[in-house]
C-alpha cells in the first residue's frame, strides 16, 4: 500500500520536532529539564486566557464562529483598525495562505536558512520552491530576493529569523514588496521581542501578509492559535479556501483572554531582553545578536549534534539547528526560559 503515499512524504524526512524533556529525564536519569528547544514562554498562559476558555468548555458541543468576530474584535482592540484571518497556530495560516495562491508548479520563493514549514508546505502543495540563501552574516539578500521572486506567487521572509535571531528593516521589506508582484508572507512570529513594526506597511502594500502566532510571547503553544493581518482583496479567498472551523472555540476564547493582559506580555519581553544580554556576555561561544526569545550559537569546533547532546546529560534541552536546510552543522538555538533553566545552561555551555 505504500506506493499510494506521495513522493512528498514518502522520501523526505518532513517536519524535525524537538527533543521531548520526558525522553531526555529518562535518558540520563533527571528530574527536571530546562527546556530550551521550542521557543516556547516557559510561563503558564495568563490567567485571563485560562478563565475565558474555561467558559469556552462549557459551550463545546456548538461549532465555533467560523469568522471568529470576538477574535478578530480583540485583534483589532490590540492593534488597532486593520484586516485579519486566523488559524490553527500560524502553521495553519501559512498552510491556507499556500492553498488560497498556490498552484501545482507555481513558484514558492523561501528566504534561508529559516523555519523548515515554508518549504515543506509549499512542495505539499505542488509548489516549486526556490531557496534564496541569506549572506555569510545572515542578513536578507534583497537584491537576489526580488531577482527570485519575478513571477513567483508567494515569497516568505521570516523576521526576526529562526533561528539566526536577526531581523530586517522595514525598508528592506518594503524595497522587496515594491519588486515583487506576488504575496510577501512576512512571518513575524517573534516581533513582540523585538522593537520593530512592520505593521504600518500594511497601509502602503496590498501584497503583504503578516504572520502572527499566540504560541510565544502569548504563552498559548498548545492551544495553536495563530493569526494574519491581511490586504483587504485577500481576505474573502482566505476564507473559501480554508479548513472549516480550524480553530477551536477554547483556543480562540483564550486567546481573547490573553490579549487583554498586556502585562504579562510586557514583562516577558523584559525578562527575555534581560537574558538575551546575559547569553550575549556570558557563553564563551559566538552567540548572534537576536531580536526574539532565543539566541543561535555557534558552537565550532564542536557539532550541534554533540552540544545538544552533551548538554542534555546535564539537563539541558537545546536545539541543535543541523536540520534548518542551508545552515552548517555547528550551531544550536538556545531559548531563553526561566532564571532557574537559564543559569543550569550557562552553567552546562561554560563546562563543555
Ligand atoms: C513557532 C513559529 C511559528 C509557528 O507558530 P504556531 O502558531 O505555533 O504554528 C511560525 N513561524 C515561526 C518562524 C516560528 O518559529
Amino acid at each position: 500500500m505504500r506506493r499510494f503515499v506521495r513522493a512528498c512524504y514518502a522520501g523526505a524526512a518532513g517536519y524535525s520536532y524537538a527533543k521531548k524533556a520526558e525522553d531526555v529525564a529518562r535518558e540520563h536519569g533527571i528530574d527536571r529539564v530546562a527546556r530550551l528547544a521550542s521557543n516556547e514562554n516557559p510561563r503558564p498562559p495568563s490567567p485571563a486566557a485560562l478563565e475565558a476558555a474555561e467558559a469556552a468548555l462549557r459551550e463545546g458541543n456548538r461549532y465555533p464562529d467560523e469568522r471568529n468576530l470576538a477574535l478578530v474584535e480583540a485583534l483589532r482592540r490590540y492593534h488597532g483598525d486593520y484586516r485579519f484571518v486566523t488559524g490553527a497556530g500560524m502553521d495553519g495560516v501559512i498552510e491556507t495562505v499556500i492553498r488560497t495562491v498556490v498552484d501545482p508548479g507555481e513558484t514558492v520563493v523561501v528566504s534561508t536558512p529559516t523555519f523548515s514549514f515554508y518549504g515543506l508546505a509549499a512542495a505539499a502543495h505542488g509548489g516549486r520552491v526556490v531557496n534564496v540563501p541569506r549572506r555569510e552574516d545572515f542578513s536578507v539578500d534583497t537584491e537576489a530576493f526580488i531577482e527570485a521572486s519575478q513571477g513567483a506567487r508567494l515569497a516568505f521572509l521570516c523576521s526576526p529569523n529562526n533561528p539566526t535571531g536577526n531581523s530586517v528593516t522595514p525598508e528592506a521589506v518594503e524595497e522587496i514588496l515594491e519588486g515583487m508582484e506576488g504575496l510577501l508572507f512576512l512571518d513575524n512570529a517573534y516581533v513582540d521581542f523585538a522593537d520593530i513594526d512592520y505593521r504600518p506597511l500594511m497601509q502602503r502594500h496590498e501584497n503583504l501578509v503578516i504572520g502572527r502566532t499566540m504560541s510565544k510571547i502569548f504563552s498559548l503553544a498548545g492551544f495553536r492559535v495563530g493569526y494574519a493581518f491581511v490586504p483587504e482583496w485577500f481576505e474573502p479567498f482566505y476564507n473559501r479556501a480554508a479548513t472549516p472551523f480550524a480553530l477551536n472555540s477554547v483556543s480562540a476564547a483564550a486567546a481573547i483572554g490573553a490579549l487583554s493582559d498586556p502585562d504579562r506580555v510586557r514583562e516577558t519581553r523584559d525578562h527575555v531582553r534581560a537574558w538575551r544580554r546575559r547569553f550575549m556576555e556570558e557563553v564563551p561561544y559566538a552567540v548572534f545578536p537576536s531580536d526574539a526569545n532565543f539566541v543561535m550559537i555557534d558552537v565550532a569546533p564542536h557539532t550541534g549534534g554533540e552540544v545538544t547532546e552533551r548538554l542534555a546529560a546535564k539537563g539541558v534541552l537545546v536545539r541543535s539547528c543541523t536540520s534548518f536546510p542551508g545552515l552548517g552543522d555547528h550551531y544550536i538555538r538556545v531559548s531563553v526560559g526561566e532564571d532557574w533553566e537559564n543559569e543550569r545552561f550557562l552553567e552546562a555551555i561554560k563546562s563543555i
